[in-house]
């Protein structure tokens, strides 16, 4: 018989979601709304593959933040918010004047993580998700290709909520452990890759707090 298990540590559990990515690349302990914005990874050019295993893998992280309508949180129905809906391509253009200029717009994420800490998947990680666009990494563009998009609800106006981070943490150490190429220089914002064209996750994304958590594995 083991001891039982002393109150705080049952409260500690409850804090610090634990995700794990499984053989068909699904992150479990995520909501799964499987969406048509993907397609495959393509297979690098000769070049590419005589640089070294990295660039046939999936080997770098791209940390994005979504609002919609831009600067509300939580819109949309219980069932399914506003961002998912997009990511779907199943969002109501005319539920707000906003949505008229994402009309035909097919994007996506891997997954999304909102306010609450909550976590959904829309792509496998194995698949190619739409959510870089013109963009360029090291020298090697179209970061679609070899990486992992990762939303979080929010603005450039407001910080993030610290459930958000846990669960940010959290899913970081899950996906490095199964794609250790991603290395900890290779966890970077949208800005980062497409400077001059997008400002997302934003000056309120706290990579000090991020980096901090991120040890080799
Ligand atoms: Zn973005």
């Amino acid at each position: 018989m083991s001891a039982p298990v002393p109150a705080s540590d049952h409260a500690a559990s409850r804090r610090v979601p634990i995700f794990t990515v499984d053989a068909s690349h699904l992150l479990q302990g995520a909501r799964q709304l499987p969406s048509p914005h993907y397609d495959e990874r393509p297979q690098p050019d000769d070049a590419l593959v005589a640089a070294g295993p990295m660039v046939n893998d999936i080997s770098l992280l791209v940390i994005h933040a979504i609002s919609l309508p831009p600067g509300e949180f939580g819109a949309g129905s219980a069932e399914l918010r506003y961002i998912d809906a997009l990511f779907l391509g199943q969002l109501d253009t005319s539920a707000h004047p906003y949505f008229e200029t994402l009309q035909g717009l097919r994007v996506s994420a891997h997954v999304c993580i909102f306010r609450d800490g909550s976590v959904t998947q829309y792509v496998p990680f194995d698949r190619r998700a739409w959510h870089a666009g013109a963009s360029s990494f090291a020298g090697r563009s179209r970061c679609n290709d070899y990486s992992i998009g990762i939303e979080l609800e929010g603005c450039d106006e407001l910080p993030f909520e610290p459930a958000q981070y846990t669960t940010l943490d959290a899913v970081i150490r899950a996906v490095r452990l199964r794609y250790p190429t991603i290395t900890r220089d290779r966890i970077v914002g949208h800005s980062d890759i497409a400077p001059g064209r997008k400002t997302d996750p934003g000056p309120h994304f706290d990579w000090p707090r991020v980096r901090a958590t991120l040890q080799e594995v």
